[in-house]
Order: structure tokens, then C-alpha cells, then sequence
């Protein structure tokens, strides 16, 4: 366990006042707040080693190639990668899933195959998708949440017959906080041969992740949502699957050989990196990732557990509140709603007013909200940083919008 107050130190933007208040930021869901390490990191690139990656000869451009190459060793052990040869750099997750739909899934699937989806993706887990429907006749079959919020593997699994071509699950849903048990998922999956995605936007922020332990297939993640910059990312794609995939954008940096003929590609995963990469942006995802496995992410886990605990303790005496979702061991991610009064928007209003940055819509999850009868939702979402007193403030906002609203 660490020291929180300690580790707020490192988070510069924490300090500052929203509305003549101290900022509490809720918001991570969306986007978490970046250490020190990770701004000095970015500010030393571009101030005193910058150059463009795998191009020149010169001091700088071999100095950047190895600080940025260095990163896909950093990502491959922060997931338990096999190799680093299983990573592959994008701008996010959004990335990633489309690469996956473009590179792997496009050309190996046709009229009438399937890929069975969670009701609780995240729309970039579900329009890549739909790209494959509307093109190429591809059927999305969707498998709904229990009333609680969790997602019963048994019911993935069931869904999956022999026209399954994948199945595309989240790790923790954005919006519920349920952890999916995607280790079970990915074994009854491959038991009968259907390759498994995990969108691990969510997941790996907020514990531990080891992909050869899952046995996932695919598993994106998203560098801003954990602590780094945005506008970068990457995706752990099993050395089977890649060998499997055809290239998706085309450009400098991912060929061999280029003719008037003809074109041959670089290696695996070079071969899906085209052109200039967010070079700076994935040599601080590297300085977060390392931040990361420095606190330790059961550190983290533990943390936001007891965090996650104390503020299912103070959301209890307020019964007027509705906070979707009570799976077991769910993350510190909690969609609320006032009973009788207050639209998601004017909550998260007030809230600001007081220093409290939550967010407030549908979280890019509408099948999730039409199934919940909802149309917005305020988001409170913890991050490594938040302490009890900031649930305290989180309750007394939420108080003051109950009287102002309910
Ligand atoms: N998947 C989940 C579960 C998310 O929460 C998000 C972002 O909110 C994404 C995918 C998309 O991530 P990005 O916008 O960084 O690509």
C-alpha cells in the first residue's frame, strides 16, 4: 500500500482550485491526470532529444528510435506479454479495435458470421463492428447484463455458435464498473475455436493485467486513461493472430521494399505501424506505464478497492441516490442518477461548481443506457490519486444537488 498523500505530490494539477474550491477530479474514466514524470519526460524529448523514429542516422533520431522502442518492452511487461514482438503502438483503443476489425477480422468474415458482443461496450468496441455488419453482411449478437451489472461468462459462451468469429468483451465496463471474468471467457472461447478481444481500456488501469494468464487474443489499451499522454496507445496481439493479419494503413516505416509493382512489408509489428507514430506521446506512455509498475498496480487495485468501499458505505445513507451497477468487486466507477429530479448535466453543473469535475452523459455506451432506461448519467470514477476526504466532497456536492434538484 502507499502513501496517498505522498503520491497526489507527483499529480501537479491536483493542487489547483476549480471555482474557488480544490480540484477533485473524478473524471478518469475519461482521462486521468498526469504525474510529474510523465510531463518532465515529454518536455525533455521535445526540448532536448527530438527527432523523427527509425528514419536517420543522426545522434538524435538513433537516440529517439531507442527511447521509443524501449516502450514495447515496457507495455509487453505491464500486460504479461510473451514478447515485445506481440505489441503494437496506436493513438488509443479506438485504434487498436479498428486495426483488429480492418488487419484481422475484415478478411476472414462474410455473410451470416458472428461476433458476439457484451451489451456493455463502449461504442469504440461496437462501431468497428458495425462496419463489418453494414459492409459485409457480418451479424452482431449481443449478450446483456445481469440486473446487478455483472456480465455471467456462462451466458458469452452460450451465445457462441459455429458461425462465432469472435468474441469482443470489455475487461470493466466504463459505465457499471463490472469487472468481466475474461480468463473464463477466452478458455470457453477457445475451447470452441473462436479468438476472444478484450478491451482493456478500463481494465488495466485499475489492477493488475497478465494477457498470457487471460489467454486473450487481442488486448487494447489506451495510454491517457493511464496516466500518460493522449494520443497514445497500444494493442497486445498474440503472435498467432498477427501472423494472421494483413496490413491496415499503408505508409512510410511499415514496408520492406516498395516498386512501381509491387510492395513487401516489414515484420510483425512494424508492419502496422504506418508513418510518423505520436513518438513523444508513446515515450511518456513508457515514463507512465514505468510510474505504474513502480506504485505496483495491486497497489493501485488495493487502493482504489478500500476508496471504492468507503464511498459504497456513504452513497448508502443517501436513498435518494440510484448508482447503477452493484456487481461484486466492481472498480471504483459509479454512474449516479437522483431519484425524482435532476438531469445528469445539471448534477455534474453543480458538482463543478463546487470543484468537482465528474462527468456526465451516456459514456459513449448507448446500447448500455437503452438497456438501463437511461439516457445520461453523472460518473464519478477513481483514480490512484482520490482519497476519502475527496468522497466526502463527492457526498456534499451530491447532497447540495439533491436539495437544489430533487
Ligand atoms: N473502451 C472503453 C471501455 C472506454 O472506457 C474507452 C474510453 O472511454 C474506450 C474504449 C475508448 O478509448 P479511446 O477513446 O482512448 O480510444
Amino acid at each position: 500500500m502507499y502513501d496517498v498523500t505522498e503520491v497526489r505530490k507527483d499529480f501537479p494539477i491536483l493542487s489547483r482550485e476549480v471555482h474557488g474550491s480544490t480540484l477533485v477530479y473524478l473524471d478518469n474514466g475519461a482521462s486521468a491526470q498526469k504525474p510529474k514524470v510523465v510531463i518532465d519526460t515529454v518536455t525533455r524529448v521535445y526540448g532536448d532529444e527530438y527527432a523523427n523514429v527509425h528514419r536517420g542516422l543522426h545522434y538524435l533520431s538513433n537516440l529517439t528510435t531507442e527511447h521509443y522502442e524501449t516502450v514495447r518492452g515496457v507495455v509487453a511487461r505491464f500486460l504479461g506479454a510473451g514478447s515485445e514482438r506481440e505489441i503494437v503502438f496506436t493513438s488509443g483503443t479506438t485504434e487498436g479495435i479498428n486495426l483488429v476489425a480492418y488487419a484481422w477480422a475484415a478478411p476472414r468474415m462474410g455473410p451470416g458470421d458472428e461476433i458476439v458482443l457484451s451489451i456493455a461496450e463502449h461504442h469504440a468496441n461496437i462501431v468497428p463492428w458495425h462496419f463489418l455488419r453494414e459492409r459485409q453482411g457480418v451479424k452482431l449478437v449481443w449478450v446483456e447484463t445481469e440486473p446487478d451489472g455483472s456480465l455471467d461468462a456462462e451466458k458469452v459462451l452460450a451465445a457462441i455458435t459455429p458461425r462465432t468469429r469472435l468474441v469482443a468483451v470489455t475487461h470493466v465496463s466504463n459505465v457499471l464498473g463490472t469487472v468481466v471474468d475474461v480468463t473464463r471467457i477466452t478458455e470457453g472461447a477457445h475451447a470452441a475455436g473462436v479468438p476472444v478481444l478484450v478491451d482493456g481500456s478500463q481494465g488495466a488501469v485499475h489492477m493488475p493485467v497478465n494477457v498470457a494468464e487471460i489467454g486473450c487474443d487481442f488486448y487494447p489499451i489506451t495510454g491517457h486513461k493511464l496516466y500518460g499522454p493522449s494520443g497514445s496507445g497500444a494493442i497486445y496481439i498474440k503472435a498467432e493472430r498477427m501472423a494472421e493479419m494483413r496490413p491496415f494503413m499503408g505508409g512510410g516505416d511499415m514496408i520492406r521494399e516498395v516498386t512501381r509493382e509491387a510492395v513487401s512489408y516489414a515484420d510483425p509489428p512494424m508492419k502496422f505501424e504506418a508513418g510518423t507514430p505520436g513518438i513523444v506521446q508513446t515515450i511518456g506512455f513508457g515514463a507512465a506505464l514505468d510510474y505504474l509498475m513502480a506504485l505496483g498496480m495491486d497497489n493501485v487495485a488495493a487502493h482504489e478497492a478500500r476508496l471504492a468501499a468507503y464511498a459504497r458505505e456513504r452513497f448508502k445513507a443517501l436513498n435518494w441516490l440510484n448508482i447503477q451497477g452493484d456487481a461484486p468487486g466492481k472498480a471504483a466507477i459509479f454512474s449516479m442518477t437522483i431519484e425524482g429530479g435532476g438531469h445528469a448535466h445539471d448534477i455534474s453543473t453543480i458538482l463543478d461548481q463546487k470543484g468537482i469535475a465528474v462527468r456526465a452523459g451516456h459514456h459513449c455506451a448507448h446500447p448500455l443506457m437503452q438497456h438501463l432506461g437511461l439516457t445520461a448519467t453523472a460518473r464519478a470514477s477513481f483514480g490512484l490519486y482520490n482519497t476519502e476526504a475527496e468522497v466526502d466532497r463527492l457526498v456534499d456536492g451530491l447532497e447540495l444537488a439533491h436539495r437544489l434538484l430533487g
